[in-house]
C-alpha cells in the first residue's frame, strides 16, 4: 500500500456504537459487521453462514476514540496543509451513522468528544505564528446545487470562481472570518449550525439532505526559496533581491456529506425527488472523481457537480485526501451499509 502518497485517497471505515434503540430492538441479532482492526479488515455478514471481507486503510471500531480517529484520518492531512498543500477530509455514510459526530462535534461538555474540525483548528493554531501568519474560515452549505453561506444567511447564492491557469478555486462571495483563538472558532461553528437549521427550516428540508463544507485558509509566512538563501554570492544577491517573506497559501476542506441513503424509494416525488436526484448527482460525481484518482486516470470528471468543482484544487495532484465512511451495526440497514462500504472500496 502506498500510504501517504499525495493524490491517493486514504479510506477509513468507522463503526458507530449501538444506540439505545438498537440495543433493545436488535437484541437477538448479531451486528451486520465484524471488525478486525489489527488486520484492517471488515467482514460484512451476508447471511448466517457467509461473510464478505473488505480491507481499508484503517478500520475504526465502535470503541475508537475521537482522538484516535483524528490522528488516523485527519492529522496527516492537517500536517500537509501546514506544509503548504491543500487537503480534504470527508465523511460519507447513511444518516445517523456518525458523520457529524466524527467531524463536527464541539465537545464543550466533554473535550474528549471533540471532532475533526475542532481538533484540526487546534493543531493549526498551535503551529502558526500569530504575528506573521493567519487562519481564516468560511462555512458553507451546498443544497440542490446551490451554495449558501452559513456565516451570513442573506448570502444564499455563492458562485465558484476557478482560475483557468492555476485551477485554484475561490468563493469571492463567501464570508471569511479570521480565527485567532479556539473560542472564536467554536462560536463560529455554533453560529453556522444555527443558520443551517434556520435555512433548512425555511427550505423545508433536513440538514442530512445537504453537504456542510468548512474551508480553512492558512497563510504562512515562509523564508524565501532555498537557492535564494544559499546562493554562491549570498550577500550580493540579497542586496540585489531584497529579502521578502513569502506568503504561502493552503487550505483544508472538511466536508460533512449529505446522507447517502437512497430515497428513490417509491413515493419520492416532487421536491423530494428533486432533492434525491441532486444528492445522487453530487455523491456519484464525487465517487467518480475519487475512482478516477484511485485508478490514476488522466481525466477526473470534476465538472459534473458543484461539490466536485468546489473540491477541484483540494483533490488529487499534490493534495492529500482522507475519506471516512461511517456505518452502523444494525442488520436492518445491511443494504445501506453494504453500499457505503462499496463506496469506500472503490475509492482505494
Ligand atoms: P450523521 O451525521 O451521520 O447523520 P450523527 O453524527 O448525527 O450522524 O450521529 C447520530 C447519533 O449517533 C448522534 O446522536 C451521535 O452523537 C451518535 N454517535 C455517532 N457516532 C458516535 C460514536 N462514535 N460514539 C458515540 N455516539 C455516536
Ligand atoms: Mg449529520
Amino acid at each position: 500500500k502506498d500510504d501517504g502518497v499525495p493524490g491517493r485517497v486514504r479510506v477509513a471505515v468507522r463503526l458507530r456504537p449501538r444506540n439505545a434503540e438498537e440495543v433493545v430492538s436488535d437484541a437477538d441479532f448479531a451486528d451486520c459487521v465484524e471488525l478486525q482492526p489489527e488486520l484492517k479488515r471488515l467482514k460484512l455478514r451476508k447471511n448466517n453462514w457467509d461473510t464478505d471481507t473488505y480491507e481499508f486503510d484503517e478500520v475504526l471500531t465502535e470503541s475508537a476514540s475521537q482522538k484516535r480517529v483524528y490522528e488516523v484520518v485527519a492529522k496527516p492531512v492537517v500536517e500537509s496543509v501546514l506544509e503548504g498543500y491543500n487537503g480534504t477530509v470527508m465523511a460519507y455514510g447513511q444518516t445517523g451513522t456518525g458523520k457529524t459526530f466524527t467531524l463536527g462535534q464541539l465537545g464543550e461538555e466533554d473535550t474528549s468528544d471533540r471532532g475533526i474540525m475542532v481538533r484540526s483548528m487546534e493543531d493549526i493554531l498551535a503551529d502558526i505564528s500569530p504575528d506573521t501568519d493567519s487562519v481564516s474560515v468560511s462555512y458553507l452549505q451546498l443544497y440542490m446545487e446551490n451554495i449558501q453561506d452559513l456565516l451570513d444567511p442573506t448570502n444564499d447564492n455563492i458562485h465558484i470562481v476557478e482560475d483557468p491557469k492555476t485551477g485554484d478555486v475561490s468563493l469571492p462571495g463567501a464570508t471569511l472570518v479570521e480565527i485567532k483563538d479556539q473560542q472564536t472558532f467554536l462560536e463560529l461553528l455554533k453560529l453556522g449550525e444555527t443558520h443551517r437549521v434556520a435555512a433548512n427550516t425555511k427550505l423545508n428540508t433536513e440538514s442530512s439532505r445537504s453537504h456542510a463544507i468548512l474551508m480553512v485558509h492558512v497563510r504562512k509566512s515562509v523564508v524565501g526559496s532555498e537557492d535564494h538563501l544559499s546562493g554562491e554570492n549570498g550577500e550580493t544577491s540579497h542586496l540585489m533581491k531584497p529579502y521578502k517573506p513569502m506568503l504561502r497559501k493552503s487550505k483544508l476542506v472538511v466536508v460533512d456529506l449529505a446522507g447517502s441513503e437512497r430515497i428513490h424509494k417509491s413515493g419520492s416525488e416532487g421536491h423530494m425527488l428533486e432533492e434525491a436526484k441532486s444528492i445522487n448527482l453530487s455523491l456519484s460525481a464525487l465517487g467518480k472523481c475519487i475512482n478516477a484518482l484511485a485508478e490514476n486516470s488522466a481525466h477526473i470528471p470534476i465538472r459534473d457537480s458543484k461539490l466536485t468543482r468546489l473540491l477541484r484544487d483540494s483533490f488529487g495532484g499534490s493534495a492529500r485526501t482522507s475519506l471516512i465512511v461511517t456505518i452502523g451495526p444494525s442488520p436492518r440497514h445491511r443494504g445501506e451499509t453494504a453500499s457505503t462500504i462499496l463506496f469506500g472500496q472503490r475509492a482505494m
